[in-house]
């Protein structure tokens, strides 16, 4: 199952599971009006179908159904054609990796697409150390808070 964000003739949206991509939307949960896919904000001219969208990647860990791993999985499919996609044509990816999932388990180290999600999850589940989290002791304070952004 993949999620879509889909969105209906009144405006409603939310997330829909479908087998496919290539599957029907089905009708909102709303008002029963019929739904449309949220389409990508990035378009290919032409010829390849560059897939789901960063802005259609599910970005919280209910987005990836609580890890479930048909959906973890379903998604990672998707990133790893779209990061293909993005070396040969770099202008779609920017310089950023997506967070697939930043909720949960996921609150202290991200999961991003290209991470080895089943170390990621056991990581995350287990909590065990990440590494590179640990500062040297002599290292000097510095004000205001870093960001790796
Ligand atoms: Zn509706």
């Amino acid at each position: 199952m993949i999620l879509y964000d889909v969105k209906c003739s009144d405006g409603h949206r939310f997330e829909a599971a479908l087998k496919s991509m290539f599957d029907d939307t089905p009708p909102c949960r709303e008002c029963g009006a019929p739904t449309g896919r949220i389409p990508a904000a990035i378009k290919l001219s032409g010829t390849a179908d560059p897939g789901p969208s960063r802005e259609q990647m599910p970005n919280t860990w209910r987005g990836i159904r609580r890890g479930d791993p048909e959906t973890v999985r379903g998604w990672h499919g998707l990133m790893s054609k779209r990061e293909k996609l993005e070396e040969k044509y770099p202008e779609l990816a920017g310089d950023r990796r997506p967070v697939l999932a930043h909720e949960g388990i996921f609150e202290n180290a991200p999961l991003r697409a290209g991470d080895p999600l089943a170390d990621k999850v056991a990581a995350a589940t287990f909590k065990t150390a990440q590494p590179g989290q640990t500062e040297a002791p002599h290292t000097k304070q510095r004000h205001g808070k870093e960001t790796d952004k």
